[in-house]
């Protein structure tokens, strides 16, 4: 189903210890319009943004970005998708640096597809004995034995509205996002090395902290 394109831009400001100290009228909205009806500025501003932020996978790819940005690097642009349970949102957000190590947050709604409302997506439901893994970067959920698909195929594949009760979501990151991020990151750390001799021995970002 069509509808008319979202063309507001949600921007939010951390500093350099990583907490929220702007967001505006549109991300405030926003937040209030999908999850979170009473979210106001005063209690969100001052809080650390890891908060906000899903799954440790997911927090450990954003210190590898933030890390980027702040080494100048900035800006960087990447597609998200940020979904409701009735809504699929592909978003693209872009990271810019500011003065005093602060980062500014860019994010606009690229396309959007309205679907049937998918009960599980909401994870204040707290549904224990079965786990589906969901990637929080494409929202693609994992099938066993069959691999990363899109929401709509799972429902089918898993028989998801059939079920009673709906599986719990797990957040993680999906093979796919996960090497693509390595990857842009890799290339990252490989012209840092080549212009840093000072280094030798300076390992690959992510080789420390991971399982
Ligand atoms: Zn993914």
């Amino acid at each position: 189903m069509e509808n008319p394109l979202d063309h507001r831009s949600f921007i939010w400001i951390i500093n350099d210890a990583d907490k929220l100290v702007f967001v505006n009228d549109a991300w405030l909205a926003f937040a209030g319009e999908n999850t979170a009806p009473q979210l106001t500025a005063s209690l969100v501003l001052d809080q650390p943004i890891w908060r906000f932020i899903q799954g440790q996978e997911t927090s450990y790819l954003y210190k590898q970005i933030f890390r980027r940005v702040r080494a100048g690097k900035s800006p960087v642009k990447f597609p998200f998708r940020c979904d409701s349970p009735d809504c699929r949102r592909f978003m693209e957000m872009q990271l810019s640096l500011l003065p005093g190590n602060a980062i500014q947050f860019m994010a606009q709604i690229l396309r959007q597809e309205w679907r049937q409302s998918l009960d599980f997506l909401d994870t204040s439901r707290d549904i224990p004995r079965e786990f589906l893994k969901i990637c929080s970067w494409c929202k693609k959920i994992n099938i066993p034995g069959r691999g990363w698909e899109e929401i709509t195929a799972a429902i089918v594949a898993l028989d998801l509205f059939g079920r009673h009760p709906m599986p719990r979501m797990t957040h993680t990151i999906c093979d796919a996002c996960h090497s693509a991020i390595r990857l842009e990151l890799n290339q990252e750390s490989d012209e840092k090395l080549n212009s840093d001799r000072t280094r030798p021995n300076a390992t690959a970002p992510g080789e420390g902290g991971r399982p």
